[in-house]
């Protein structure tokens, strides 16, 4: 299974299934455009263990990157928490765009220092790819801006079907469409100052990596210890 349903509709699959002796597997799948096209996203797996092993072949096939994360329903989960950490974090960058804004700072200089700094992150790394994938959806007529919180609302949905409160997951869920409506109207009266660069490994934004060779760390060959 590789559609994004909630986790309880993976267990309850799952517990239907075993009565009748079948395996399932929820399988997430991490990355984006840019990583499909070059067979290089993340898969996360939930379900039997053995039977992941066995199919691995099959996910190595299109995923670069595949973890087994757990019992049925945890490749859900662990997407989800993906999105919460990769969207949470995106709403803190947007407001220290805005912090720098007000002070006549230029986004450049945040993203190249930042990646120097303890507030590096892939988020930073990538900055403008979000406000891309935005005007890209947003010229196919889709409002992105609401599929962002709808992301962390599943998020904070599934903690809570636990007796888990994420808060902050909320908070940042209602705050998210009215941010990234105010960043498009904000883009629309003054773009960034550079023009995009991509990382040729990942074709995602380097922004803030051409002093340093315009390739993220993590798609230098031999960033990632491979057993
Ligand atoms: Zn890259």
């Amino acid at each position: 299974m590789h559609s994004t349903v909630r986790p309880s509709t993976v267990v309850e699959l799952g517990e239907t299934a075993a009565v009748r002796g079948v395996h399932v597997l929820d399988v997430s799948v991490n990355g984006g455009s840019e990583k499909a096209s070059r067979g290089t996203l993340t898969l996360m797996i939930g379900g039997d263990e053995t039977v992941a092993r066995d199919l691995s072949p099959l996910f190595n096939a299109f995923g670069e990157n595949v973890f087994y994360m757990g019992p049925t329903g945890s490749g859900v989960v662990g997407k989800l928490i993906n999105n919460l950490i990769a969207v949470g974090s995106y709403a803190l960058q947007l407001e220290g765009m805005r912090l720098g804004a007000a002070y006549g700072l230029n986004e450049d200089a945040i993203t190249t220092a930042v990646i120097a700094s303890q507030g590096d992150n892939k988020g930073i790394r990538t900055w403008g790819r979000h406000d891309r994938k935005r005007a890209v959806r947003a010229a196919q007529g889709v409002d992105w801006s609401e599929r962002m919180g709808r992301d962390l609302q599943e998020a904070a949905i599934a903690a809570g079907v636990r007796g888990v409160t994420l808060s902050v997951t909320s908070v940042i869920a209602d705050a998210m469409p009215s941010m990234l409506r105010r960043r498009d109207r904000e883009l629309a009266v003054a773009p960034m100052a550079q023009p995009a660069e991509f990382c040729e490994v990942c074709g995602q934004e380097s922004r803030g990596l051409v002093p340093r060779g315009g390739v993220h760390p993590e798609c230098r060959p031999g960033y990632w210890h491979t057993a």
